[in-house]
């Protein structure tokens, strides 16, 4: 039994969403990735988007034509706390887009932050998940995603350093 797998055990103990009943998994369901919820911070590290146990009020908006602010992911303990994402190559993100006609994600580089990419008016979602391997560890609910009237790239309040 790795030292891993201990801590994992010892962890699961204080919070009892974790399991380490079963003897035969494998070294990547070893360390499933567990939150009780997310936050996206814009740049200013203001909160754009929080979801604590399945609920949220929040909207993310982005004007037709133009990117949304860089989001930075961090997740959310039970305590309410935040705590980084996963660093390990295992965990990425990935995301369901309801209606990629409206808007899009667009990231400089695979990580744990991104860019709306408003495509054209109209209202979609997003659910933003933690994949790990072959399975998602963490998904939020249904982002409510607001794609705003169309604007010329130079009015765009964040076309700023990194589209092309
Ligand atoms: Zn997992």
């Amino acid at each position: 039994m790795s030292k891993k797998f201990l801590f994992i055990c010892a962890f699961a103990a204080i919070i009892p969403f974790a399991a380490c009943n079963d003897n035969s998994t494998s070294s990547s369901q070893e360390a499933h990735f567990e939150a009780d919820g997310w936050a996206l911070y814009n740049t200013s590290w203001e909160v754009a988007y929080k979801v604590w146990r399945g609920s949220s009020d929040d909207t993310l908006r982005v004007n037709a034509g133009c990117l949304s602010e860089h989001l930075n992911i961090k997740f959310l303990d039970s305590d309410s706390s935040i705590v980084n994402p996963p660093e390990d190559s295992d965990h990425s993100l990935s995301w369901t887009v309801a209606d990629t006609t409206i808007f899009n994600i667009y990231q400089e580089e695979a990580g744990w932050g991104f860019h709306l990419k408003g495509i054209k008016e109209g209202t979609t979602s997003l659910i933003l998940k933690v994949l790990h391997v072959d399975h998602s560890d963490v998904i939020t609910p249904e982002i409510p995603i607001i794609v705003e009237e169309k604007l010329d790239p130079e009015d765009c309040p964040f076309q700023d350093d990194d589209e092309n």
